[in-house]
């Protein structure tokens, strides 16, 4: 007997991860419910759908609503899941309807297999099941499994069109192509990446979006860009019909080491990264070049895309993403995203040259301290109190941080030392912060020892978390996450300072993993063999960042050296547990100090698990 479709439509899909190092993606695929098989397929258009899974319906152990209060970063915001064989498939829905509609229909058809007696109604996530914190993926579930739990609902409603959802005119999704904090109270803030609705586009620089929280307010326009699946356009670093001798052109007058851009090759659907680089050539002479790469696809059933082999990314800009932190094969990183015609794009934070600080309205006072950088005193910028940072000569790459200064003075966060502006005019070259009245947090833990409640110290903990959890959520690594490098505010709030900073020092002592100011205690290993940055090379760093604080601001590993901690570190040995530090806080301390960078949980999970422990 043929198949009969029972239902069809467009969900989208998580991978399912079932190698260890495969990245996790979300994907649009087309489903289909028939009598025998849930089958999901990739819709090109101008293309034969092509078929991308095939579950025998015989084989489903479970299907159910997945409850979870993870934050789930694709559009569709309803997940269920199909348990079979030895996989569990999340989907997501985009409503609520629509996720009932498949999830009663799957049962219906499966709810004569050999089922599970008990399920997991929340997801596998970072090693373990988020609804009873097991660690084996096969363990039995936690909550008894209904099969039939929909059969009094109503009747199916017909099948929707899955086009509607696109064609909706009041409905217009928008990316936020960078940061935005308001600058008044009608505003909306922006975050990167995420995204919005569209819900007037009448002025002609200030249109109105909606978030999924249902706020709206204004936001610049030339910080949204509309969202399209296979479209670069929103991306800095696209440019769509640029040849070679015109891309090279640009990188060349641009001139700056890593400036990069992404172009659309010779052959139809394929893309090549293009980038300069002053590297000395094989002849050891300094040798300014463009170098082309092209973006290659892997021959496996899901290709990935490549730049070097090792290096596989399910989309463009997750690969692009990668390589502006990591050279990983590359001749340097991809520093600056080139594109033509938007040389004169500019930022309002630059429109109204709102980073640049004027000397004349800075009024500088006595000093707080001194650093890497130089001095830094207490000062006074527009009615605010602020701590300036004196850049000595020679301790900063200034024009890479003038680069960087825009970004930095974006990211906006409570639990972040707000950058407020760079005086550039000022020689020596001032960075102007938000005054932290109570210095650096590994000193105000030490004169304090012995004194500090369980709930401060949980909550330093969890202050820098929403920090580093913001950072994240942004794409952007601090690289020197320790005690020393957070500020106490005058009503004790712990904030996150000098993230990034790292990348600006001209000393390689400090920036060399074999320097002696280099900070190994705090460095995941992958920081060491290969300096591989990542957010999960933060979460190593915010382990012993816990443990300062736990310790009352000891010094990680103190008798020993860098040399003995590489070691120890490499035979599996992990600093021990506080005396002061409760069960639950040492094994989220162990489980930021997993070997493998996948193994650790992300900030977001961890800020999840340090408020469940506060509300205890
Ligand atoms: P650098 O980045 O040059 O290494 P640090 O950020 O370590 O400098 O700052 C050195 C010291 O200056 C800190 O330990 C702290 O005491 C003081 N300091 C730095 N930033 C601030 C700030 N925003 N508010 C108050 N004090 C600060």
């Amino acid at each position: 007997m043929l198949p009969t479709v029972i239902l069809k439509g467009t969900l989208i899909k998580k991978s399912q991860q079932k190698r260890r190092t495969s990245p996790c993606n979300y994907k649009e695929r087309f489903f289909v419910l028939d009598t025998q098989d849930l089958t999901y397929s990739e819709q090109r258009p101008g293309k034969k759908p092509s078929q991308k899974g095939c579950i025998e319906l015989s084989r489903i152990k479970c299907v159910e609503i997945v409850c979870s209060e993870v934050p789930i970063p694709c559009s569709n915001k309803y997940p269920f899941q199909v348990v079979h064989d030895n996989c569990y498939l999340y989907i997501f829905a985009p409503d609520n309807d629509c996720r009932q509609r498949w999830v009663r229909a799957l049962k219906e058809e499966t709810k004569c297999n050999a089922l599970l007696l008990k399920y997991h109604p929340n997801f596998w996530m970072e090693g373990r099941w988020r609804c009873c914190y097991q660690t084996e993926k096969m363990a039995t579930g936690c909550q008894e499994y209904d099969p039939m739990g929909y059969a009094s609902k109503k009747p199916l409603p017909p099948t929707p069109d899955p086009q509607r959802r696109l064609s909706d005119p009041g409905r217009r999704v928008v990316v936020a192509l960078q940061n935005y904090s308001p600058h008044e109270d009608t505003d909306l803030p922006l975050h990167k990446d995420q995204e919005y609705i569209l819900t007037d586009s009448s002025h002609h620089n200030w249109w109105t979006v909606q978030d999924h929280r249902g706020n709206s307010g204004f936001v610049p326009c030339m910080y949204i860009a509309e969202k399209s699946c296979d479209n670069f356009n929103r991306f800095e670093w696209y440019n769509k019909d640029i040849t070679r001798g015109r891309a090279e052109g640009l990188l060349m007058t641009e001139g700056k080491e890593g400036a990069f851009m992404v172009r659309d090759s010779r052959h139809a659907g394929v893309y090549t990264v293009s980038v300069f680089t002053k590297a000395p050539g094989s002849n050891g002479q300094k040798n300014p070049r463009v170098k082309h790469y092209q973006i290659r696809q892997s021959e496996a059933e899901e290709s990935k895309f490549y730049l070097a082999e090792k290096y596989l990314f399910s989309t463009i800009p997750e690969l692009i993403q990668y390589h502006q932190h990591n050279a990983a094969g590359l001749i340097t990183r991809l520093r600056h995203p080139v594109s033509q015609g938007r040389e004169s794009s500019q930022s309002p934070a630059e429109l109204s040259g709102q980073w640049e600080v004027d000397p004349a309205e800075l009024t500088l006072g006595e000093e707080v301290g001194s650093g890497q950088f130089g001095l830094v005193l207490q000062g006074r910028w527009r009615e605010r109190r602020v701590a300036v940072k004196m850049v000595r000569k020679g301790a900063m790459s200034e024009e890479d941080f003038k680069e960087e200064a825009r970004v930095m003075t974006m990211l906006s966060h409570c639990k972040l030392v707000q950058l407020y502006g760079v005086c550039t005019q000022h020689s020596p070259m001032c960075l102007v912060f938000e005054l932290m009245e109570q210095g650096c947090l590994s000193d105000y833990l030490r004169a304090r020892r012995g004194r500090m409640s369980q709930d401060s110290l949980l909550g330093m903990c969890l202050d820098v978390s929403e920090g580093m959890a913001y950072l994240e959520s942004n794409n952007f690594i601090h690289r020197d996450l320790a005690a020393r490098n957070c500020l106490v505010s005058c009503n004790n709030v712990v904030k996150v300072s000098d993230f990034g900073m790292t990348r600006f020092v001209l000393d390689d002592q400090y920036t060399s993993s074999q320097g002696s100011k280099f900070p190994i205690k705090w460095s995941s290993p992958e920081v060491i063999k290969y300096c591989k940055f990542s957010s999960k090379s933060d979460v190593w760093s915010f382990g012993v960042f816990m443990w300062e604080v736990y310790t009352e601001g000891r010094l990680p590993y103190d008798n020993r050296s860098n040399l003995e901690v590489v070691e120890a570190l490499n035979a599996g040995l992990r600093l021990l547990k506080p005396r002061q530090a409760p069960e639950a806080v040492h094994l989220l301390m162990e489980w930021c100090w997993k070997e493998k960078p996948d193994d650790r949980p992300s900030f977001a999970l961890l800020l999840h698990e340090l408020a469940s422990l506060s509300d205890l």
